[in-house]
């Protein structure tokens, strides 16, 4: 097998970033993503989107069109529908496609897998009819569709005033928000205005500002700090109870979205072994890297959102100044002055970051859910049964899952492994980082035993 230069996975705006300026200055690079085509989360569908679609969904998501031509007008090679399931230190990527299961090598990998919605486990999250909002929007963006009925969307940050805003522009009246941020954010957020007035910051501001009065002058209702929230199913519908200044709600809801925010995607990152830290900022685990965006682990770089949340021109950012370092690496000449303005570009696109991080911090009350409330979607298992296998001994999440299965459904503990450490966490006094995370190991997708029976029958 020929080794690639670089392999890339991952084609959002860092996967996009990376491979066409890897492939235009002359490395043989595969770039891989299970989607049909490039855009990542933010692009999604950016090349056959109808127009009258692309309209709804605003500038930034336009922005990815550009990005994608150049992406195919460089030699790049790009096999889309197309899975990593294990990935490899010494550079082999295990990929599954509908043509069944393949090996590549590279002497770089760029890990480009963006970022996932950070699991909300509240009372009734897993009834028909409650999903994530990044889910509903995946609707939206991919086929044009939007919940039939009342909505109720119950959350915080970026995304939730976001695709609140687009379900206003694509004409969704029926539309209720009940906003989770906390009393003390605006706080805690202040002291970090000075600098988010920096750099490329003010523009952002006015981003969240304009869509936060689009809501208000639309008319939306409006609810703040709810407490005691729970989802209820009401015959073929849901209710939302909670208590807000000092009166009790009940909203009758045909669908409800959640959403508290975007955290790295970590799994691939995990498996190879590169080192992680708990970021309190940002309340999540994201991988170490250098300057160049490489990890603890020589020859693995990671950009984007894997790497920590950072949004879409940072991440795009992010994968060229990788892209830049393998170039290096390979002896290929790179521009300086290029490199140099990459960096201060991606200075100045962080500068809000961390007042954003302290304005949308999850509230507390997510990371300790009530007993009844089921963790592990896949093997159903309850923060309740979690609490008391710790507090029967278990050493931390990667023993409770040998007593309890959770982490051992399909999605292998993506949905349940933050709840895991920070059940572990708050029971047994623990910081996160002490607290640990599951060990995560192969197949990151599911891979039936047949095909891999295939490759090796002759
Ligand atoms: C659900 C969701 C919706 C979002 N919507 C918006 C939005 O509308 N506007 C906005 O500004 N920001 C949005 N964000 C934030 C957004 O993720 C970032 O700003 C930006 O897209 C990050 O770019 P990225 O390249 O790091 O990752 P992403 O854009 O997330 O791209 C990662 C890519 O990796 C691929 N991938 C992951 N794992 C594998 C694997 N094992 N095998 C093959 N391919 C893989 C995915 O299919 C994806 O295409 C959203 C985030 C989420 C989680």
């Amino acid at each position: 097998m020929t080794a690639w230069d670089a392999i890339v996975i991952g084609a959002g705006p860092a996967g996009v970033g990376g491979a066409s300026l890897l492939a235009e200055n002359g490395a043989r690079v595969l770039l891989v993503d299970e989607a049909p085509g490039p855009g990542g989360q933010i692009w999604r569908g950016i090349e056959t989107i109808p127009e009258s679609r692309s309209r709804i969904l605003g500038p930034d998501y336009l922005m990815g069109k550009a990005e994608a031509a150049r992406l195919r007008a460089s030699p790049a090679h790009l096999a889309f529908e197309t899975q990593a399931w294990r990935v490899e230190a010494d550079g082999t990527v295990w990929l599954k496609d509908k043509t069944g299961i393949r090996q590549e090598r590279a002497h770089h990998l760029l890990i480009a897998t963006g970022a996932m919605e950070r699991p909300v486990p509240v009372p009734g999250w897993t009834l028909p009819g409650v999903t994530t909002i990044g889910g509903l929007q995946i609707l939206l963006k991919r086929d044009g569709l939007l919940p039939d009925g009342a909505l109720v969307l119950i959350g915080t940050g970026p995304l939730f005033y976001l695709y609140a805003a687009q379900c206003l522009a694509a004409g969704k009246r029926d539309l209720t928000l009940i906003d989770t941020g906390d009393t003390g954010a605006l706080f805690r957020a202040l002291p970090h205005l000075p600098r988010a007035l920096s750099g490329r910051g003010p523009s952002y501001l006015m981003k969240g500002l304009k869509l936060l009065w689009t809501l208000r002058r639309a008319g939306i209702k409006f609810h703040e700090r709810p407490q005691d929230l729970r989802i209820e199913s009401a015959g073929e519908a849901l209710e939302v109870r909670f208590q807000s200044r000092g009166a009790s709600h009940c909203l009758p809801a045909g669908h409800v979205g959640l959403h508290e925010g975007v955290i790295p995607e970590s799994h691939m990152t995990r498996s190879l072994g590169c080192q992680m830290r708990w970021s309190e900022v940002g309340a999540a685990f994201h991988p170490l890297r250098d300057v160049h965006m490489q990890s603890s682990m020589n020859g693995v770089y990671v950009a984007g959102d894997a790497g920590g949340i950072g949004g879409a021109t940072v991440a795009l950012l992010e994968g060229r100044l990788a892209a830049m370092s393998i170039l290096e690496k390979l002896g290929r000449p790179v521009d300086e002055h290029l490199r140099n303005i990459t960096h201060r570009e991606r200075r100045a696109h962080l500068a809000p970051r961390p007042l954003l991080d302290r304005l949308y911090r999850p509230r507390a009350a997510l990371f300790s859910p009530p007993d009844e409330v089921i963790a592990c979607r896949c093997e159903e298992v309850t923060c309740g049964e979690i609490r008391r296998a710790i507090d029967t001994g278990s050493a931390g999440p990667n023993q409770v899952k040998a007593f309890l299965r959770s982490g051992m459904g399909p999605c292998q503990g993506r949905i349940c492994g933050m709840t895991l450490t920070s059940l572990t966490a708050a029971t047994s006094g623990l910081a996160m980082d002490e607290a640990g995370y599951l060990t995560i190991r192969p197949p990151l997708r599911p891979v039936s035993l047949g095909e891999i029976a295939d490759l090796i029958r002759p």
